[in-house]
């Protein structure tokens, strides 16, 4: 069933409307110039796990695009709260989504109407369980992250999705599940969707944030092995070097922990500091239960 089809109600400009009534004409202008930001997160147990951060975030990502969203952080997490009960999940996928609106069209588009849309949909593995559990196998992107003089890349804009797509739907047609990009300079930058963290003699090493997202869920997995007194390398990491290391995952909201067992020529295998972290980031997602239970 396609996806605007589907049941239930979507949070459209301050409204619970019905899922299939959610439209948008198609003179938008976050359709025809990607004047567009969105956020992924995840509820487990019925709490949208760091909300606040991905509502920080997707304000940021607006404000980088040179557009307000016309709601508070409040605003914009009570409304995801109330959607998630209201669609009768408590585990699910929630997607809020920032446009400039249709009331002109053109490359300027100062007085068009800043829209704020939340969907929430049950979305139980980014990639095939079957596959995550032997790790999955990535192929090499031919496009790179750009520099940051080129594009906001620090945004979670649509915009820098197109060569994500793009580069996926390459490595599918191959038979791999996601593509590894490299960055503008040709170092290991991220996968289409998650960011990538390899091991080496039981330390990890991932690269430094400065020209891709700073994933929320990037944050958490390096919060959690410097907790288990593992040490992160937050460092340039060059192509070459991924022949040295001995266990790779990637990580994002959608994927979670994904072990990962091939990268082009190089190969992995998910040994213990990947398994650890895939089931330390499963115990941190889920709601703390309360002192009195
Ligand atoms: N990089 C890209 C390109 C992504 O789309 C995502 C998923 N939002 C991530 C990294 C991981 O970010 P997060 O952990 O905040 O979901």
């Amino acid at each position: 069933v396609s996806f605007d089809q589907l049941d239930g109600q979507i949070w459209f400009n301050g409204e619970f409307v019905p899922w299939r009534e959610a439209k948008v004409h198609v003179l938008t202008h976050g359709l025809h110039y990607a004047s567009s930001v969105f956020e992924g997160e995840r509820a487990y147990g019925g709490r949208i796990f760091k909300l606040r951060e991905h509502t920080d975030r997707l304000i940021a990502s607006g404000r980088v695009l040179g557009f307000e969203i016309p709601y508070t952080a409040d605003e914009i997490d009570a409304a995801c709260n109330e959607l998630l009960e209201r669609q009768g999940f408590t585990d699910a996928y929630v997607r809020p989504v920032a446009w400039r609106g249709s009331e002109s069209m053109g490359v300027s588009a100062q007085n068009n109407r800043i829209n704020l849309a939340i969907a929430i949909w049950q979305w139980p593995s980014y990639f095939d369980p079957e596959q995550r559990m032997r790790g999955i196998r990535l192929d090499m992107a031919e496009y790179r992250r750009p520099d940051p003089r080129t594009a906001p890349s620090k945004a979670k804009a649509s915009g820098l999705y197109m060569i994500c797509t793009i580069s996926k739907h390459a490595a599918e047609a191959k038979g791999y599940a996601d593509a590894l990009m490299l960055d503008w300079r040709g170092r290991v930058a991220e996968a289409t969707g998650a960011n990538v963290f390899f091991v080496q003699d039981g330390v990890i090493h991932t690269p430094d944030p400065d020209c891709f997202l700073d994933g929320i869920t990037r944050r958490t997995v390096i919060e959690l092995a410097r907790r288990r007194g593992i040490e992160v390398r937050v460092r340039a990491i060059q192509p070459e070097e991924m022949e040295g290391f001995t266990e790779c995952f990637l990580c994002g909201t959608a994927a979670e922990v994904t072990p990962v067992s091939e990268i082009g020529p190089y190969r992995f295998q998910p040994g213990t500091i990947t398994r650890q972290l895939v089931e330390d980031y499963a115990s941190e997602v889920q709601p703390q239960r309360m002192a009195a239970e």
